[in-house]
């Protein structure tokens, strides 16, 4: 451990003996200590809860099924407007076929996530969830982030509950955490999410997933307009509710990506995103796993995670579009995701959603083809409207048109 400089000594000594620190606490240590005694601390908590030298991941796919969007939030460069050129929904076929390319490279789940999108009704969501797990059994759905939840409950005009457990019914296996950014109100306004969830409702959200007994992702975008305290005051917030339902299994942050965003501005550091990594694994006791976001901060950065508190790789994730819009494309095939893992000393695994252990990884095992290139949704250019959005009701003007 570093030399801890005068004054920190007693909440140095106290995270490192693994005892709860407050806000005030906690806020005190991501503010003053140095950025070497954060990572010394986080590191040996990571050791202490995963002291197997095993680094995970998992092979899976982030599909976005449509991008055409209601809830425009400012910091977002993915979605498009009802009634734009540029404006799509993946037909099943196409998604069939993703999760066929996926299979072939050893994966086990899509994370499915998508705009809120006024003119695909719940049943929609049902219907493609059902045909999926008809198609694949084994395959799982780590999908619909809470606003997405949100969006469709007030779509279908259901509290949030029912239309969990309609989705469970129709074959979801668990809810990303996505949409959380920064769980504070007084900052969701200002992204112009507050309409979408307030820090409330999603929250809400993820308490109905685990009480009908999903486990979820928790997420933060860190880098807009927030505070450190504001930071702290969401990871207190996640971990006052897994306190109450133990449903996290994961803890992931990234740092908001600013290219061709209304909010525009600038990236956080490289310094910035391992400080607030290593005050996370501190502040979240009671969660297991940390991800490391290479996908934003490149792999470097991302191998550089696992000494400051990640112990998981996140995923191989084949397709990526909503980082890709805002000005980042990293892309780690499992070949260099476990390269880097071996690199900085661990053992690699694949795990599932549940992180449990799969095996060693897939390119030992059989010839798997590399991938150099994230894919996206769509060839560029394809605008084709899917044949079976024609069974369902369009709600805005241009689905109206465009579904006779
Ligand atoms: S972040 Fe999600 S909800 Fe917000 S505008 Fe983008 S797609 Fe829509």
């Amino acid at each position: 451990m570093p030399t801890v400089p005068i004054g920190l000594e007693r909440l140095v000594e106290k995270a490192r003996a693994g005892l709860r620190l407050d806000g005030a606490e906690a806020l005190e240590l991501y503010r003053s200590a140095p950025t070497a005694i954060l990572g010394a601390l986080a590191d040996g908590i990571r050791l202490r809860k995963h002291p197997d030298g095993l680094v995970t991941y998992i092979i899976d796919r982030n599909v976005n099924y449509t991008n055409i969007c209601v809830a425009k939030c400012n910091f977002c460069a993915f979605y498009r407007p009802v009634g734009s050129p540029d404006g799509y929904v993946l037909g099943f076929d196409e998604l069939f076929r993703k999760i066929d390319e996926t299979i072939a490279v050893g994966g086990v789940q899509l994370l499915l996530q998508g705009g809120h999108n006024p003119d695909l009704p719940l049943s929609w969501y049902e219907d493609l969830f059902r045909a999926v797990k008809e198609r694949y059994p084994s395959f799982k759905l780590h999908a619909l982030s809470p606003p997405e939840v949100i969006h469709l409950s007030r779509l279908s005009q259901l509290p949030v509950p029912a239309v969990i457990e309609r989705l469970i019914a129709a074959g979801l296996d668990s809810i990303p955490g996505g949409g959380a950014e920064i769980l504070v109100d007084r900052v969701r306004k200002l992204l112009h999410c507050y309409g979408k969830a307030t820090a409330d409702e999603w929250l809400d959200v993820m308490r109905h997933a685990h009480r009908a007994g999903l486990r979820t992702t928790a997420t933060m975008m860190y880098g807009t307009v927030e505070t450190d305290a504001e930071r702290i005051e969401h990871m207190l917030r996640l971990r006052d509710l897994q306190d109450e339902t133990g449903g996290f299994t994961a803890f992931i942050t990234w740092s908001y990506q600013p290219d061709h965003t209304e909010l525009s501005g600038t990236e956080a550091t490289g310094i910035d995103y391992l400080r607030t990594l290593a005050i996370a694994r501190i502040v979240l006791d009671n969660f297991d796993n940390l991800q490391a976001s290479w996908v934003t901060q490149g792999g470097k950065v991302g191998q550089l995670s696992l000494a400051y508190g990640a112990n998981d790789m996140g995923s191989v994730m084949i397709e990526e579009n909503v980082v890709r819009a805002a000005g980042a494309s990293y892309c780690m095939d499992e070949l260099e995701i476990v390269r880097n893992i071996e690199d900085a000393g661990f053992a690699a695994r694949r795990r599932n959603m549940h992180y449990e252990v799969l095996g060693e990884p897939v390119f030992r095992e059989r010839d798997v083809p590399r991938m150099l290139e994230l894919a996206t949704a769509r060839e560029a250019g394809d605008t084709h409207v899917p044949d079976e959005l024609r069974f369902y009701p369009a709600r805005s003007r241009a689905g109206k048109a465009a579904r006779p």
